[in-house]
């Protein structure tokens, strides 16, 4: 599998007759045009069939993507379970809404928190590491600069005993964790927590999913 996996995995699982969440049709060229010099992030709470976390950062015109079931936290004693889902694409970082029931992912999202992040990896002589190739190495080091989420944080992947011993269907596992020095407030309860983007709560939007995507109606026209 390479990072180019790009977004074909992410596409074969939707239909966008029939969900808002982007094709990922406009150009990571346009996307990449329209952002800051440093790489975004966001962090989506998504109440599907499992209340669960999404952590994606860009890297390379795309967002990776692991589904953390108990969010991240600020607690640097925290060890977040974090597994590795399909690339989604950049304009996925605005998406909020109502993804229909039977549809793959069915249920309402809101973005949590969002922001920017400087990788941080060296390598043994304390040089920089690209952060696709550190990832690749199974440890990335970065610094979020979120509206919630702020300072160091590490994604290491790893491999439990009885993953391993099933051979290669067995998928990696990362850590998420908190790798500064001041402990925050550790992980909000995702029913009360609010939306970066809104300020509404996952109810909120599940009650009225269309109150606020002017984005999405804006290329709904567009599709082909
Ligand atoms: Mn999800």
């Amino acid at each position: 599998m390479s990072e180019k996996d790009g977004l074909r995995t992410y596409r074969d699982k939707r239909h966008f007759d029939r969900t808002s969440e982007p094709s990922g049709e406009l150009s990571a060229r346009d996307e990449a045009a329209s952002t800051d010099d440093e790489p975004v992030f966001v962090v989506q709470i998504h109440d599907a069939s499992t209340m669960h976390f999404d952590f994606r950062l860009e890297v390379d015109g795309v967002l990776k993507s692991w589904s953390v079931p108990k969010g991240p936290s600020t607690d640097p004693h925290d060890k977040r379970l974090a597994i590795p889902t399909e690339d989604h694409p950049l304009e996925y970082r605005d998406f909020e809404g109502v993804i229909p029931e039977d549809e793959y992912g069915g249920g309402t999202v809101i973005v949590w928190d969002r922001g920017t992040y400087r990788p941080t990896s060296h390598d043994r002589r304390d040089r920089p590491v690209p952060f696709a190739k550190a990832l690749e190495k199974g440890h990335a080091t970065f610094e979020l600069h979120g509206e919630k989420l702020r300072g160091q944080y590490a994604l290491t992947r790893f491999h439990g005993h009885e993953e391993k011993s099933r051979g290669s269907a067995a998928k990696p596992t990362w850590l998420l964790v908190r790798t500064g020095q001041h402990p925050g407030g550790g992980t909000p309860d995702p029913r009360r927590a609010r939306s970066a983007r809104s300020g509404r709560t996952l109810r909120q939007v599940a009650e009225a999913p269309e109150g606020d995507a002017p984005e999405g109606d804006a290329r709904g026209g567009e599709r082909k």
